[in-house]
């Protein structure tokens, strides 16, 4: 939701709480004493039970709506809290966590999920040649491809982990129950359904997207951070080996 710069919501949510608070008492006091004062010209009245019904009613009637204009700013501020709390979790482009998000989830996983279950994975996954892609289509085309790439990875990752956009073609997944082939089998999921996403994207149904996907695994104890370098390792060589590939770091030829 936005709220308009110059709105009353703007210019109330820009006030102090003391301020805002002084507002609402002036107000409540000025009505009511206005509406006494018009009540005792207009009945020409002073017995107590009128009096008090009196009272009563000005402080409904000022209140009302006094009470309905603060609370009502007062939701509108909450939701907006709430939205821009959500946004600055996500990545815009693919709806996934963005990496700041992604780390601190992962971190907060890896200490409770992963070391209650002793296993989890890092998914990280790299789009191949992908500037060739904005070269060739265009940057538009590319950002539709991170896009359904974005889509195919949550789709695929469901409630098995979290999944972020790192930063440009760079995504990353955390598994929080799921080590060696079953994150194996969730990484080639990802890649096959990329080989098959040009499909969907106009300009590039006759062209085969691919991305090289690394994998290391990640224990009670492990460093998240630690695991995230080892699976970029991992992804380093699924590139090197050819591309198009998922690459556990058991099956990494060692340097020599
Ligand atoms: P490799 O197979 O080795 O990964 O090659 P690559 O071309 O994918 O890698 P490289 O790092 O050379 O290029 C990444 C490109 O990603 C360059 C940059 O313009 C593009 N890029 C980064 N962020 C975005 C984005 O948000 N949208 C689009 N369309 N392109 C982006
Ligand atoms: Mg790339
Ligand atoms: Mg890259």
């Amino acid at each position: 939701m936005q709220i308009k710069a110059g709105s009353w919501t703007h210019k109330l949510s820009s006030m102090s709480v003391f301020r805002q608070v002084t507002l609402m008492i002036c107000v409540a006091v000025a009505g009511a004493d206005l509406l006494t004062a018009f009540f005792y010209w207009y009945f020409e009245f002073d017995r107590l039970p009128l009096d008090i019904v009196l009272t009563t009613i000005i402080v409904l009637i000022v209140g009302y709506p006094l009470g309905f204009f603060f609370i009502g700013q007062n939701v509108k501020l909450r939701e907006m809290a709430l939205e821009l709390d959500r946004l600055s979790k996500i990545d815009d482009l693919t709806g996934l966590f963005n990496r700041r998000t992604f780390f601190a989830e992962a971190r907060r996983l890896v200490a409770e999920q992963v070391a209650a279950r002793d296993q989890g994975a890092i998914l990280f996954i790299d789009v191949d040649h992908f500037k060739a892609v904005n070269d060739d289509f265009g940057h538009a085309t590319g950002d539709a491809v991170l896009k359904e790439l974005g889509a195919i990875i949550r789709t695929v990752v469901g409630e098995a982990g979290i999944a972020a956009r790192l930063g440009g073609e760079e995504f990353a997944v955390l598994l929080h129950g799921a080590e060696g082939r079953r994150a194996a089998e969730i990484a080639e999921r990802v890649r096959r359904g990329v080989a098959n996403c040009g499909r969907v994207i106009p300009g590039l149904e006759r062209t085969t997207v691919t991305v090289s996907i690394g994998i290391a695994s990640i224990r009670a104890g492990y460093d998240f951070e630690d695991a995230l370098l080892r699976a970029d390792h991992s992804l380093y060589a699924a590139k090197e080996s050819g591309r198009d590939r998922v690459v556990r770091e058991d099956e990494r030829v060692a340097p020599a």
